[in-house]
């Protein structure tokens, strides 16, 4: 079970009430208000005013998601003066355990997602002064490791029905729902919604046909083929002729939905650690060439040594506790 701090309590409920690590996890960071906010919470935002005034969002939207953020324990509220009494909200160990989710998003958006309204800010690692891109290694054997390396299986608590993401914002505030300011378009157009997500996953865990995605996601028909359709649209799936010979198509993932793995492992591996349901973990990953459990960690593209939070800067800014 998860580490028992108070927050991680908060986290643990959760997780009883409304299915898999997964579904909690995609829930949270498949929204894009969610991600802009504790990404300036990473580069040391705490304040209500200067969420409202950097991102440009209506109160009512702000409110609603510094709220679900505080209850799933990725943000406490601190008193920080008395009269009149004022709060600020400070990541907690869950919030910072973010940071490699984050970096592996920010360098997917930044290396393959086109059109950005602003250019993402270069991340650079302290330690070695160069510009960087993550890297992702085995913590076991410390070897990279990359898709092809890992293989995925549900654990005790997965499912594909347990894993729909929970909505979390939607639900307790549907009268402010909001598109978001559209900074990272690409990212949720793969996870912003459960279909979409479920979809996703699929792909990653090994499916390629129609019906593959059907049973896995049990989704209606028409919203598979329209989330297939929509991924090749955007380059993360390509349909190819069946090996089998017949005329169906399979569809596999593009070197772009490949690059997309470290995003998806790291962020699997951040729900389970703290959100486990209590029966055991949602997905179980196997780094095969050192056949032990895969515990996802990042390294620097340049130097080759091992990202630590205090050691990168984002914009000219460290990270959190940098
Ligand atoms: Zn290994
Ligand atoms: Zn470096």
């Amino acid at each position: 079970m998860v580490k028992g701090t108070g927050v991680a309590k908060a986290a643990a409920e959760i997780a009883d009430d409304e299915g898999n690590s997964v579904a909690i996890q995609m829930g949270l960071l498949g929204d894009e208000w969610n991600l802009l906010i504790i990404r300036l919470a990473l580069l040391g935002v705490r304040r209500y005013n200067e969420w409202y005034e950097q991102l440009g969002i209506a109160n009512s939207v702000l409110t609603a998601r510094l709220r679900a953020l505080s209850e799933a324990g990725v943000l406490t509220r601190v008193r920080y003066q008395d009269r009149p009494a004022r709060h600020e909200y400070h990541l907690t160990e869950i919030g910072l355990d973010l940071w490699p989710v984050l970096l592996t998003l920010w360098w997917w958006e930044a290396e393959w997602a086109g059109e950005h309204v602003e250019p993402l800010p270069p991340m650079v690692h302290l330690e070695c002064g160069e510009q960087f891109s993550p890297v992702l290694h085995c913590a076991s054997c410390r070897r990279p490791a990359d898709l092809a390396d890992v293989s995925g299986v549900f654990g005790p608590s997965g499912s594909f029905e347990r894993s729909a993401p929970r909505a979390t914002t939607r639900r307790r505030s549907s009268s402010v729902a909001s598109a978001g300011p559209g900074l990272f378009p690409e990212t949720i157009a793969l996870i912003g919604n459960r279909w979409s997500s479920a979809t996703l996953a699929a792909a990653f865990f090994g499916c390629r046909r129609f019906t593959d995605f059907l049973q896995a996601t049990l989704a209606p028909p028409t919203i598979v083929s329209d989330r297939l359709r929509v991924f090749c649209d955007m380059g993360v799936l390509t349909p190819v002729a069946s090996a089998s010979g017949s005329s169906r198509v399979e569809y596999r993932l593009t070197e772009k939905g490949r690059a997309f793995f470290p995003h998806m492992v790291t962020s699997l591996c951040w729900g389970d650690r703290w959100y486990r349901a209590p029966e055991g973990p949602a997905v179980i990953f196997t780094h095969k060439e050192c056949k032990r459990i895969f515990d996802p960690v990042l390294y620097c593209s340049a130097c080759d040594k091992e990202l630590q939070r205090s050691k990168i800067g984002v914009g000219g800014l460290p990270l959190y506790g940098g």
